[in-house]
């Protein structure tokens, strides 16, 4: 390891101890950033890395409610409220038992320089709780939403902080802590994005991550001259982000061949069609129920406790959660001949498997790139609110592509490398980094 990145990251670890995956979300940002500041020594005398790894601000709170059974229950709620350089703070709220304050450091982190390579005005920021909504009912989740928010409302607002969903929080969560929002602040604002389409929200939004990711792969195809149709696909996840790029993925001619969830993956060589993910829908949004169920009603095999990487593929689209794509899962995709990464998830690929990537040259697209459709189509669904008025599916699609498009030109403009290959990872964290560094900079030692 670099000498410098060693120093800077002993520093990052006493100052934040036990929390993992920030540290490795910090790492892997510093060994793209220490040589181009070291190039770029304005950046180094203003301390601008070291103040980029350090929230502007953590709120913890209690946040008590009642079950169905008239019991008490404890969870935690956080709000990260990272940089807002270059805008209010944006980024989604997880509700998942695993969430902690590491991991939400971890995810606010990388949001600021995602939220910075989609060009619009927002800076970056990560919530959630430790709250589990699996297995809850509508009446338990609103109660918890409810007291969520009547603590978070006090320190969030539309030129403030505007929060959305992650895992665990789709429309049904976003509805509810809109209402409670409403109804403490007695205001009708764009608080919060994500949220139904007869009450604020954007055409496009639940389907941007995915489609944002499945066209920021088709750009960095078309680099190499090539392009998914008639390409296989495994995906993992079976949640918003993974439903969406399935769709994507069958628009455009490609084969999807797997979804998963924590309990397992489906392996259905025939492709994963429109009729059978409507399935996955219905089965995943409103039944609430386990991808097993997939296997059992289309008769394909089900692989409890394992993870898709290991299934022949073209492509990968990992699309559940933070490092669930390890060395050996990296080796595996080579193996059976995968020539391109592109991640839905934030850091779904730890340090290992990324290292496979790029020693193998093959075509990986990180999370805070191929991912920031969701974002950007959040931001627009906040330039949608402020002027009170809807745009149309096309146009919010055509943005998105566009935005997508012109992410990808950072990143080959900031990573490209000697001989001509393009370090995507180098690329997003440096190309998201300037804006927000000369924001900063601009701003004074804030
Ligand atoms: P959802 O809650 O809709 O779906 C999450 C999916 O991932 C589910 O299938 C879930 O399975 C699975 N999953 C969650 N945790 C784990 C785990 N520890 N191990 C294995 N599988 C797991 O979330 P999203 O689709 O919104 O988010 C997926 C990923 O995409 C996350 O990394 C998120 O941060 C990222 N992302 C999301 C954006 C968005 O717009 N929603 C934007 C950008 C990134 P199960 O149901 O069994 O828990």
């Amino acid at each position: 390891m670099d000498p410098r990145v060693e120093q800077f990251m002993a520093k990052i670890k006493v100052k934040n101890p036990a929390e993992p995956e920030f540290h490795q979300a910090v790492m892997e940002v510093s060994e793209s950033l220490i040589p181009f500041i070291e190039e770029n020594p304005r950046y180094k005398f203003a301390k601008i890395l070291e103040r980029i790894a350090e929230p502007e601000r953590i709120i913890i709170f209690r946040v008590p409610w009642m079950n169905d059974k008239g019991e008490v229950e404890v969870n935690r709620g956080f709000r990260i409220e990272m940089n807002s350089a270059i805008g209010p703070y944006k980024g989604g709220l997880r509700f998942h038992p695993t969430v902690n304050l590491g991991i939400l450091k971890f995810l606010a982190f990388e949001q600021v320089f995602k939220n910075s390579l989609t060009t619009l005005p927002m800076g970056g920021g990560k919530g959630g709780s430790d709250f589990d909504p699996k297995g809850k009912s509508d009446n338990e989740v609103m109660r918890f939403c409810q007291s969520f928010m009547t603590e978070l409302c006090k320190h969030i607002g539309p030129n403030t902080d505007v929060p959305a969903g992650d895992i665990g929080v789709g429309g049904r969560e976003i509805g509810y802590m809109f209402g409670q929002y409403k109804r403490i602040r007695n205001e009708f604002t764009g608080v919060l994005t994500g949220k139904g389409i007869e009450w604020g929200g954007s055409l496009i939004r639940p389907e941007a991550t995915g489609y944002g990711n499945v066209y920021f792969a088709e750009e960095m195809l078309k680099t190499r001259g090539e392009s998914l149709k008639g390409k296989t696909a495994v995906v993992s996840g079976s949640g918003n982000v993974a439903q969406f790029t399935v769709q994507k993925l069958n628009q455009l001619g490609a084969k999807v061949l797997t979804l998963s969830d924590s309990a397992g993956f489906v392996y259905d060589p025939a492709g994963i069609d429109d009729e059978k993910l409507a399935y996955v829908m219905e089965l995943k949004n409103i039944r609430r129920g386990r991808i097993s169920e997939y296997a059992e009603n289309f008769g394909v095999e089900y692989f409890e406790g394992q993870r898709p990487w290991n299934i022949k593929c073209d492509a990968a689209f990992p699309s559940a959660t933070e490092n669930e794509v390890q060395k050996e899962d990296a080796l595996a995709l080579i193996k059976n001949g995968c020539k391109l990464v592109s991640e839905g998830a934030n850091m779904p690929s730890s340090p290992g498997a990324i290292e496979v990537y790029l020693r193998e040259r093959i075509l990986y697209g990180p999370g805070k790139a191929a991912n920031a459709g969701g974002v950007a189509v959040s931001g627009l669904e906040m330039t949608q609110n402020s002027m009170r008025l809807p745009w149309s599916r096309e146009e919010v699609d055509t943005r998105l592509h566009t935005i997508m498009q012109n992410i990808h030109q950072t990143c080959v403009k900031y990573g490209t490398e000697n001989g001509g290959y393009v370090n995507y990872i180098k690329g997003a964290n440096i190309g998201g980094f300037v804006k927000v560094a000369d924001a900063m900079m601009a701003q004074g030692i804030v």
